[in-house]
């Protein structure tokens, strides 16, 4: 009987978490407050790449790099064993002025990524986006035809147990699960589920809200960014335009005076969104994180209970790699890329 990992929550993580375990001969079980791919995973813009990558540290572009170079075969794979097209578009981005020209242009030629002096704004031909609605289908329909079991509708309640191992772990239900691992992926919620076994993880959840247009087709043919602004063009016309980074605790409520102030910046940006009609507005909890590194580790204290989570501001970016580390950490291989930055935090 090969081992079972149960995992806490089905966003990008937790998904992508539960294909690489099984890929390795794992019995999964994935478990989910809600439905698969509704939180954060489904809020996201899908941009697969940091924006403003010099802004950050190494640690994050690291994973996010690693993460991003996953998403065309991915995406593809999907398309070709589910039906379902995330339609993965390597469509580039512009950045437009005011941002440090200098340090951006080091910064790209450092991480060998094509960048372009154009009057003044940067152009990135290779940053790519997906359309997260689907890409988490897709995953569903994946993982179910891989054999992962799905439990929604199944929230776990705060983990109960001393230190040691995991033996089991509750639901609001009364039911009792037990794995020989668990791996928590939940997202703004997985400090909460650890109760005083968070220890030293500083993670809270940061609110974002975004907008939704609909133009005619390549109205806008690449993604553009100006001042943590940007609009995301998808393939049948319809125009993102995001977000806001707000700590506000668990409040997923959309607030009209955002809707104002996004509608404003995406009229300066492309004039055609002054009169179109805003379809949408919605928002998400973003896993938010010191510096945006995630933990992707053990827990101190539990033999049989791992972290993927604290993804922040490019989780689905980020998904593949990070999914990677874990089941390498998992299984005692070697991760393909450096995780020591992604350990749990020490006291202090
Ligand atoms: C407005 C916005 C724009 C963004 N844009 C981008 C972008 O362009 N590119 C990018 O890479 N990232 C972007 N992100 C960030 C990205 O969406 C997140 O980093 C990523 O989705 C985190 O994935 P996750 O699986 O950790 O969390 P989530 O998708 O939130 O999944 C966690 C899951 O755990 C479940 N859960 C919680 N508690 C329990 C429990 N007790 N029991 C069982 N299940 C539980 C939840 O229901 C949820 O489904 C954006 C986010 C937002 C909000």
């Amino acid at each position: 009987m090969s081992e079972h990992a149960v995992i806490i929550g089905a966003g990008a993580v937790g998904c992508l978490s539960a294909l690489e375990l099984v890929q390795r001969g794992w019995r999964v079980t994935v478990v989910e407050r809600g439905r698969l791919g509704m939180e954060s995973s489904w809020a996201g813009g899908g941009i697969l790449f940091p924006l403003l990558p010099w802004n950050y540290t190494e640690p994050v572009n690291r994973l996010a790099l690693a993460g991003a170079a996953h998403h065309a075969t991915l995406c593809e794979q999907l398309l070709a064993e589910t039906g379902i097209d995330p339609q993965f578009q390597m469509c580039g981005m512009r950045i437009l002025p005011p941002f440090d020209l200098a340090v951006a242009r080091q910064w790209c030629q450092a991480h060998s990524i094509a960048s372009e002096l154009e009057s003044e704004s940067l152009w990135l031909p290779q940053v790519a986006q997906a359309r997260n609605p689907r890409l988490m289908q897709a995953l569903r329909a994946l993982m179910l035809k891989r054999g992962v079991t799905l439990l929604e509708h199944t929230q776990l309640l705060p983990l109960q147990q001393d230190s040691g191992r995991v033996n089991a772990w509750q639901d609001s239900e009364g039911h009792v699960f037990d794995a020989d691992i668990f791996v928590l992926t939940a997202g703004a919620w997985s400090q909460g589920l650890l109760g005083r076994h968070a220890l030293s993880l500083r993670m809270k959840p940061m609110r974002g809200q975004m907008l939704l247009y609909q133009l005619p087709p390549a109205t806008l043919p690449s993604l553009l960014y100006q001042e943590d602004f940007y609009l995301i063009p998808r393939m049948d016309g319809h125009i993102l335009a995001g977000s806001t980074v707000e700590d506000v605790g668990f409040n997923k409520a959309t607030t009209p005076a955002i809707a104002t102030l996004l509608a404003t910046r995406a009229a300066a940006l492309l004039p055609q969104l002054a009169d179109a009609e805003i379809i949408k507005h919605w928002s998400g909890l973003r896993p938010g994180s010191p510096d945006n590194v995630p933990v992707i580790a053990r827990h101190p204290a539990f033999d049989n209970l791992y972290l993927n989570t604290g993804h922040f501001r490019y989780g689905v970016t980020m998904a593949p790699a990070s999914a990677e580390i874990l089941a390498s950490l998992v299984c005692g291989e070697a991760p393909a890329v450096n995780a020591e930055a992604y350990a749990f935090p020490k006291p202090g």
